[in-house]
């Protein structure tokens, strides 16, 4: 295992720096990347992906980096480096280079909140490799009818496939984090599979998963109409179900009737 001395890190932005230099490689293989390949890594910090990716040799690479310390350091390590400064939050996805591939072991604070952005936004990227905490790893990868199944689930599969890759323990970091980690790999969906009104979608998720002990007629009742209960009938479903037994693509055409 190799590890380096890290001055104290600023736990404000969520930074659990990896210093293992063989989970660090194991990542970076995973986006397969080649030389006409173009990689954005969001939250660099010292580098510890960066360097995996620099020596992998793809056409481009650009970092996206808050914490202009982290930034300064990088540029001054990495001349050829784009380092953009700024938040991952305020990122316009859309304007990324079709057939980029993105990475990053993601500040955990955000992370549910970004990966909802990109894989709604970011349609044209070839796919997405992040480091996020276990707990919200099996929840993106999540099957219906299970409890980790939720509204960040329905929302990602609706664009994206999922995969889990692998688990990250906390001595790899430093400082050590209380909880474990795990790799979520992301391959967005073609045009034609993903949801025709996402903003219908997106809150039509929210409010069933509001009330996720409910059952569905319960949390339908103010829009309930003939249109619902034949989609309830034409799916063989009851309306007494909850929110977690309803797929994703269910989700997505339920959304559109009521
Ligand atoms: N990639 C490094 C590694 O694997 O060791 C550092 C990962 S650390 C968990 C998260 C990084 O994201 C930190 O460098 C932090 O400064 C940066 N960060 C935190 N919030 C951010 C935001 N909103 N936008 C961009 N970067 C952010």
């Amino acid at each position: 295992m190799n590890s380096e001395r890290l001055p104290r890190a600023k736990k404000s932005l969520g930074q659990n720096f990896l210093v293992d230099k063989n989970i660090c490689a194991k990542i970076v293989d995973l986006l397969q990347l080649t030389p006409e390949d173009h990689v954005l890594e969001i939250g660099p910090g010292r580098g510890a992906l960066t360097e995996f990716l620099i020596q992998a040799a793809p056409a481009g690479i650009t970092v996206l980096e808050k914490d202009n310390e982290l930034a300064e350091r990088l540029e001054g390590r990495y001349p050829d480096l784009k380092v953009i400064r700024m938040d991952a939050l305020d990122f316009q996805w859309e304007e990324l280079t079709p057939g980029t591939k993105v990475i990053g072991n993601l500040p955990y604070n955000i992370a549910s909140k970004l990966i909802w952005d990109i894989v709604s936004k970011a349609d044209m990227i070839a796919k997405a490799t992040f480091m996020v905490q276990h707990e919200v790893a099996l929840r993106l990868t999540a099957e219906p009818n299970t409890k980790e199944y939720g509204g960040l689930t329905v929302w990602v599969k609706n664009h994206a496939t999922t995969e889990y890759r692998f688990k990250v323990p906390p001595h790899v970091f430093r400082p050590k984090p209380r909880v474990d980690s795990a790799i979520v790999d992301f391959f967005p969906l073609p045009e034609k599979k993903r949801p025709k009104n996402p903003e219908q979608l997106s809150t039509f998720i929210k409010m069933c998963f509001q009330k996720r002990r409910k059952q569905m007629a319960n949390i339908l009742k103010k829009q309930w109409n003939t249109q619902a209960s034949e989609w309830f009938e034409y799916q063989k479903l009851s309306p007494k179900i909850r929110p977690e037994n309803i797929t994703p693509e269910q989700f997505e055409s339920l959304s559109r009737l009521v």
